[in-house]
């Protein structure tokens, strides 16, 4: 018998995003809904990539052995511990298929990011939410609701769409007391824009029970092109190229994306240009009377006095041509996520946004 195993959440995210279909025929309409990098990828990805149209008649490698190779070497990791998948999604997705199943408990916190859900349920597995205090990842909290069905724990850090970041030593204290058969999943999507971030690589050095994931579609400006990648102990590794098919990545986008993650003056520029406007956002929300919670990634979360006044926002700035994210899937009802644009769009975000109140 066929098992259709229900994914709610992704036609919403589908209707969030607006998808290029709701951009459609529309003029000066500013996305800031989905964290995408302003300023595009390095100009060598660019390059890369239409170089790639020489070999559309070519199935694209099995082993992304360049793209390893190039992550090992910007990042310091070994590249055959390094597993490439189309967008860190689908590293989330190998880890559901390879460690969960029904009966079968995934835990993730409250406000963490939607595709843990779906794909735990995709696998049959039984998500496990734990609920936040104050918005923030509790250490203590996950380890309660963990149990010898856990198979997987899921940790944004930074945490999308809140915004906030736990220390080492925490997640040291989380790996430490997990059980035995569960697996601590640090993802890392927005590891670039944090100066100085810790990605947990000497807790993965030792232990067996750490993995983390990264993506090429924030920092390096590549979501059309869906590349993302997750790097653990080697076992772990291999199981999930077991799970995963051997044309997954497209020519085009490895090699764009191994030409972007070499451009480290790329990404040390995007980080600082918004971590200039991501700051000046939320100062100009918060004269306005739009508080928002420290912002580590390139999002700030704006918060409203409920969730009537943040819809109202909302369509104001939608009725100005302004897409943001609304987080009521995140339990976040009165708050809206705002992408950190570049100058233009920050200056335009906070005036209609100054407008409304
Ligand atoms: N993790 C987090 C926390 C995210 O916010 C996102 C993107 N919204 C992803 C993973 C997945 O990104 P991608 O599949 O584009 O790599």
């Amino acid at each position: 018998m066929t098992r259709i195993v229900p994914q709610p959440g992704i036609m919403d995210i589908a209707l969030y995003e607006g998808g290029a279909s709701h951009l459609e025929g529309k003029t000066n309409v500013l996305k800031l809904s989905s964290n995408e990098n302003p300023f595009g990828p390095p100009e060598a990805a660019k390059e890369a990539f239409l170089r790639a149209v020489r070999d559309l008649h070519r199935y694209p490698s099995t082993d992304h052995a360049a793209l390893r190779h190039a992550i090992g070497e910007v990042w310091g990791l070994e590249p055959r511990r390094i597993i490439c998948g189309v967008g860190s999604d689908e590293i989330i997705h190998f880890l559901c298929q390879a460690y969960a199943g029904p009966g079968d408990e995934v835990v993730h916190t409250e406000h963490g990011f939607a595709m843990y859900r779906i794909s735990a349920l995709a696998a049959g597995a039984t998500p496990v939410e734990v609920p936040e205090r104050e918005r923030t990842t509790d250490v203590d909290a996950i380890l309660a609701a963990c149990s010898e069905r856990t198979k997987l724990v899921f940790i944004a850090n930074p945490n999308n769409p809140t915004g906030t970041m736990i220390g080492m030593s925490e997640i040291r204290r989380l790996a430490e007391g997990l059980p035995e058969q569960a697996i601590l999943v640090l993802d890392g999507a927005y590891a670039e824009y944090v100066e100085g971030y810790d990605a947990g690589t000497s807790l993965i050095a030792e232990r067996d029970n750490v993995v983390m994931t990264r993506t090429f579609s924030k920092i390096y400006g590549l979501g059309g092109l869906r590349v993302g990648w997750g790097y653990g102990p080697q076992a772990i590794i291999d199981n999930l190229n077991r799970v995963r098919g051997p044309f997954n990545l497209s020519n085009a986008a490895l090699v764009a994306a191994e030409a972007a993650v070499r451009d480290r003056a790329w990404v040390q520029r995007c980080r600082s240009e918004n971590a200039r406007w991501r700051d000046w956002l939320a100062r100009k929300l918060a004269e306005v009377g739009v508080p928002s919670d420290v912002a580590t990634a390139n999002f700030v979360l704006a918060r409203f006095a409920d969730a009537q006044e943040a819809n109202a926002c909302d369509e104001h700035l939608r009725s100005e041509g302004i897409i943001v994210r609304r987080v009521a899937g995140y339990k976040l009802p009165h708050c809206l996520r705002i992408t950190v644009g570049d100058e233009a769009s920050c200056r335009r975000v906070a005036h209609a946004i100054g407008q409304f109140k």
